[in-house]
Parts: C-alpha cells; structure tokens; sequence
C-alpha cells in the first residue's frame, strides 16, 4: 500500500471530500462539512439509507454497501473522490480494528489512538502515564476495599458491566460470564474503583494547524438503567441491578474556576500521546470523569476521536465553542474546518493532521 502521504500527494487539494461511516455522529461530520464549503461521502448500509436519505441536502455521494465491514473493498472510490476519511465511535467497531488499521485512506486522526481506546489496559496506561488522576485498579489476587464497576472489553457501551464488594463476588460472576461466553477469560475484565460523584465527559479538539488544545464542550451521557433508578423509590430501586447502556446525552456546564483543571488534563493528555503514539491526539478527543465533591476530576476512560456527546451542540455551538471562535462551531464542523485550512495551507499541513 502506498503510504498515505503519497495518496495525500495525488489528491486535488481544491477538491477534498469528507467521508464518513452512516453512524454514530455521521450527520454532523456531513453538516459540518457543508458548512465549511466541503463535498461529503457517505459510506451507508442498506438497511439505514431511508433514514439518511432524510438528510440528502447534505449528502453529495453515497456508497451504499451490505456491511461496514466491506469499508476495505470501497477504499478506491473514495480514493478517486480524494477523500478524507473521519472515523467515530462506530469506526473500529463495525470496520474491525485490523481493517480499520489498515485502511488505505487518508483518515483525519490518529488511527493508532482509536485502536488504543479499544483495549481497556492500554487506555488506562496512556491515561495514567499523562499524570491525569484515574480510578485505582485492582488485580484479581487483590481484596478490594471499597465499591468497584467491572468492565468487559470491547465497545458494548457499558453493556454487562456490574457493580461489586467484595473479591467473591467479582470472581463468581466473572466466572458465569466466561461459563456463558460472554467473556474470552476472566483476566481480560477490568476491575476499577466505582468513583462517587457525578459524570462530565470533556470533549476536546487538538488542533496541529494551530498548535493548541480547545475545550469545545461538555456533556452527561444518559444511560439505562441507572438513570432511570435514581426516579424510583429506593425499595423499587434496590430490586433491580444497575446497568450502563448510553441512549442520549445532556448538555452541562461545569464551575468556571474548573475550567483550568480540565484545559491542563487535555494537554496532559496531548503531550504523552505524541510520545507514546506518535504523532500523537489529532482533532477530536474525549476525557470520561467523574466529578467528586472535593471537586477532583478523576477520568475513568477516553475517547481518542468524535464522541456521540458532541451531538448536542450540532448547528448551534457550545458555550465554549463560542468563547473560541465567535460562531457556531460544533465539533463536525470544527473538524471540517481544521481540513479545509491545513488544505489551503498545501500538502505538508495537511499531511500534519492525517495519518
Ligand atoms: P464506560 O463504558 O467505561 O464509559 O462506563 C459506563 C458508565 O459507567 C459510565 O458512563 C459511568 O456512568 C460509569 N462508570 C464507569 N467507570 C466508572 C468509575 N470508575 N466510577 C464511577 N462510574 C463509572
């Protein structure tokens, strides 16, 4: 395959197009794409078209396929449409990592990054070794001593994960789940610190062009169970195990005095991905906290390109995104617009923010 700085080199940089999968945040990648003058691809499975056919003003191709895992066997058309690729949250996920990896597209974004927000160990390190407060981790062998959520691997948004005491209880059901195949081997679970406190994930935009980090908003996810326990009395409540399931997001603020806090956590973060994962967070990424009343800001998790939270603030803006830019700038679009500058600019700023 030839590297992507020489397909970058072939492309006509007038005539650059966004692609995208029909998924997750594809309708703000395509509006922001719009808004900043850009054509738009839209890679689509059968079975979803009639809904993004709803929004064909602000789609100028489709590819239409049975599966994204055929993503591979379309590259060349995207390749004559001299398109760069954004991935999200579906990306690796429906793709699969390994094609996904190998993807002979320019992607916006670090492809290395998403493939480490895959793998629950790893993210933890990158986290962890940015000197950004995370949750304690146990091992198996260890007694826990306070309440802990056990995650399973892979994208199942939050899906099976449960709460726990005691060390008995994390093994038994650890041990079902591998006796049910929900789960490989019991040692690939991750078991954390439930922190106490409430949610705000931090979406951020690291942009190469103008060397700088963004804090572009913040969001709650809303998930069920749990969310809808907290309406019921608590001898209802208590009859039911929580779960994780993310069905939409809320917008929020936070304190402005917090605010510093979080900018350092995204340039923590920044600085140790070019030196572990060079070149390093591209564009859009996502810190997952708790906040606790101490108003310490422990991250359990991140997301190494758009999140789904992003959602919220399509057309109108954040109230951050605001405060940087003076128009409404969503994270589509911010995106859009990061692609269409390092273009004008020519192929080595462009080659700055694809990999
Ligand atoms: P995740 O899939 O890792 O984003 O986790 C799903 C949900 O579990 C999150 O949105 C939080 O509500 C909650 N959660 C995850 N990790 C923690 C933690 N260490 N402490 C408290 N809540 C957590």
């Amino acid at each position: 395959m030839d590297s992507i700085k020489d397909i970058v080199r072939t492309y006509s940089l007038k005539d650059i197009s966004i692609a995208t999968l029909a998924s997750h945040s594809a309708l703000q990648i395509l509006r922001g794409a719009r808004d900043e003058g850009l054509r738009t691809v839209l890679i689509v499975e059968k079975r979803r078209l009639e809904l993004y056919d709803e929004f064909r003003n602000l789609i100028d191709k489709y590819i239409i396929v049975e599966n994204f895992s055929e993503t591979l066997d379309v590259a060349q058309e995207l390749l004559r449409e001299n398109a760069i690729f954004v991935p999200h949250g579906s990306a690796v996920e429906y793709v699969g990592p390994e094609r996904f990896r190998s993807l002979p597209v320019p992607m916006f974004g670090n492809r290395d990054l998403m493939i480490w927000e895959g793998d629950q160990k790893l993210k933890m390190r990158l986290l962890k070794d940015s000197g950004i407060p995370v949750p304690r981790e146990y091992s198996l062998e260890e007694e826990i001593d306070r309440p802990v959520i056990v995650k399973l691997p892979g994208a199942k948004g939050g899906r099976f994960f449960f709460l726990a005491t005691s060390r008995e209880e994390v093994l038994k059901r650890l041990d079902e789940y591998v006796r049910n195949g929900v789960l490989r081997s019991r040692e690939d679970a991750l078991v954390q610190e439930y922190v106490i406190g409430v949610p705000m994930y931090f979406h951020y935009f690291y942009s190469p062009i103008f060397r700088r980090v963004e804090i572009l908003g913040i969001d709650i996810r809303y998930e069920t169970n749990i969310d809808g326990l907290r309406r019921a009395p608590p001898q209802i409540a208590s009859m039911f195990e929580p779960s994780f399931v993310v069905v939409g997001n809320i917008p929020v603020v936070i304190r402005e005095k917090m605010l510093q806090t979080v900018l350092d956590y995204g340039k923590k973060f920044v600085r140790k991905s070019i030196e572990l994962l060079p070149p390093g967070a591209i564009g859009p990424f996502c810190l997952e906290s708790i906040v606790k009343d101490d108003l310490s800001i422990i991250v359990f998790e991140f997301s190494g390109r758009i999140v789904a939270g992003t959602n919220i603030y399509v057309g109108s803006g954040s109230p951050y995104s605001w405060l940087y830019w003076n128009e409404p700038m969503y994270m589509g679009r911010r995106i859009a617009r990061e692609i269409r500058i390092a273009a004008e600019m020519g192929v080595s700023c462009l080659e700055l923010i694809l990999t």
